[in-house]
């Protein structure tokens, strides 16, 4: 063996297990609830209600304690899945952002590293005016679909009897994926929706959600979380501030300006909070009212720009109808190159758009902010400390 000056680095096995993801994730406020560690558990044995309030996993087997997992522990190593899949778990930014990149982001990079920014737009009309922005995530989860990358995709639909209520879906044809466009801004844990592709026996899925849950395919190829990881082909990124509680419909909207959750048609949030009515009327609502009822599970997230998705998408920008697309892995640019060369989607640069460039700088700063001192330092490297009422920054 030849001597060099730099010796390598000392192999360590991974024990962490359910009693460390406990008392360093869900304990401290910094798990988002996006269920990486409920649907990758062998045992089956945490849980986690779909509703109001909770949105957080729990040990089912309670009699043993909130922390004790007995599959944990175990001759030889006992199982550590739930945090290899955890994109909250200690060095989650780095080891993302190693596997997908290569490397760690610059410390000025706030919105993480990529490839191409992007406008776009579906060119399917239906398409195009169903989606939230430009129906950009639409078209592409149909064109995977033509084009045998995927078999499905884990998406948020909503209940039969509310249309505002989000519910992870699976879903496997394009009128599905019409069927579930558009945005609800209240939580929805996509990664759920992956028992029912387990149960039609699909293994090529693409997961659509917000950055708390596209971070966790690749925590978990990082941390060789297995044949669980294997399914998640294609992470599509939604750029995200926040969610709120559902209780804003009746508590808010309802309660202060009389605008019924069954009466609205689609809401958008474009540094106000904005509301369509069936009856053609179209309100406006400061996001500062909206404030009380931001969704726990959001209040430490540091990750504005889904900075770990084969492509990224969000409504920033001068215009309503193009999807600010930020395309970040080579499976993602290979992707939206063949989708611009098949004409499904319309493509400019992002950077004609000045104002969405600014704001996306200026969120991903916002959001890092948050992000607690005692927790691992990397996703606060090279923050700039706040100026003045930065933190009121709108939330597009
Ligand atoms: C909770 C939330 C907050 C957001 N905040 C911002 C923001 O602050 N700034 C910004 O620029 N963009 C934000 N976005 C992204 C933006 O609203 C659009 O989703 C994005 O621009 C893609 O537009 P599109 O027309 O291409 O998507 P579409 O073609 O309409 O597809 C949207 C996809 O999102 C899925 N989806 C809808 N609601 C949810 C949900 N609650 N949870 C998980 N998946 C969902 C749908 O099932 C669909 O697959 C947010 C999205 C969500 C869901
Ligand atoms: S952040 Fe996600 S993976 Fe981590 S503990 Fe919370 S729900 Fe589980
Ligand atoms: S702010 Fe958005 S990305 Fe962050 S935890 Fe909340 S829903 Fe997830």
């Amino acid at each position: 063996m030849t001597m060099t000056d730099t010796a390598p680095a000392a192999a360590s096995r991974w024990t962490a297990q359910w009693r460390e993801l406990y008392n360093e994730v869900i304990n401290t406020g910094l798990c988002t609830g996006c269920a990486g560690c409920v649907v990758t558990c062998p045992h089956d044995v945490i849980g986690y209600e779909h509703v109001e309030g909770k949105y957080k996993p729990f040990h089912l087997e309670e009699e043993l304690g909130l922390d004790n997992c007995v599959h944990g522990f175990g001759e030889g190593g006992g199982c550590t899945t739930c945090t290899r899949a955890c994109p909250r778990f200690r060095q989650w930014e780095p080891e993302a952002d190693n596997h997908l990149f290569g490397r760690v982001r610059n410390p000025d990079e706030m919105a993480g590293i990529w490839r191409q920014l992007l406008l776009t737009r579906a060119a399917d009309p239906e398409q195009h005016e169903k989606g939230q922005d430009g129906g950009f995530v639409t078209a592409m989860l149909a064109w995977l679909l033509d084009n045998n990358y995927i078999e499905g995709a884990l998406v948020s639909g909503v209940e039969d009897d509310d249309a505002w209520k989000a519910k992870p879906q699976l879903v496997r044809t394009k009128e599905e994926v019409i069927a579930t466009a558009g945005s609800r801004y209240t939580y929805c844990a996509n990664p759920l929706a992956l028992r029912d592709a387990k149960e039609a026996g699909l293994s090529k899925l693409a997961l659509v959600g917000m950055g708390c849950q596209t971070s966790s395919p690749p925590v978990m190829w990082d941390r060789k979380a297995g044949k669980v990881s294997k399914p998640f082909l294609f992470n599509i990124g939604l750029l995200c501030s926040k969610t709120f509680d559902d209780a804003i419909f009746p508590e808010l909207f309802e309660a202060k300006y009389g605008l019924k959750k069954q009466d609205m048609v689609k809401m958008n949030i474009k540094g106000v909070f904005q509301i369509w009515m069936k009856d053609g009327s179209y309100h406006e609502i400061d996001l500062k009212e909206c404030h009380q009822w931001t969704r726990t599970g959001c209040k430490h997230c540091p990750d504005f720009a889904a900075e770990h998705a084969d492509i990224s998408t969000g409504g920033i920008g001068k215009d309503n109808d193009w999807t600010l697309t930020i395309v970040r892995t080579p499976l993602g640019e290979e992707v939206i190159n063949r989708m611009i060369k098949d004409g499904v989607i319309i493509a400019r640069p992002a950077q004609e758009d000045e104002v969405a460039m600014k704001l996306l700088r200026t969120l991903s700063i916002v959001s890092r902010r948050r992000w607690p001192e005692w927790a691992d330092g990397a996703p606060s490297v090279g923050v700039p400390p706040p100026k003045k009422k930065a933190d009121a920054a709108p939330a597009h």
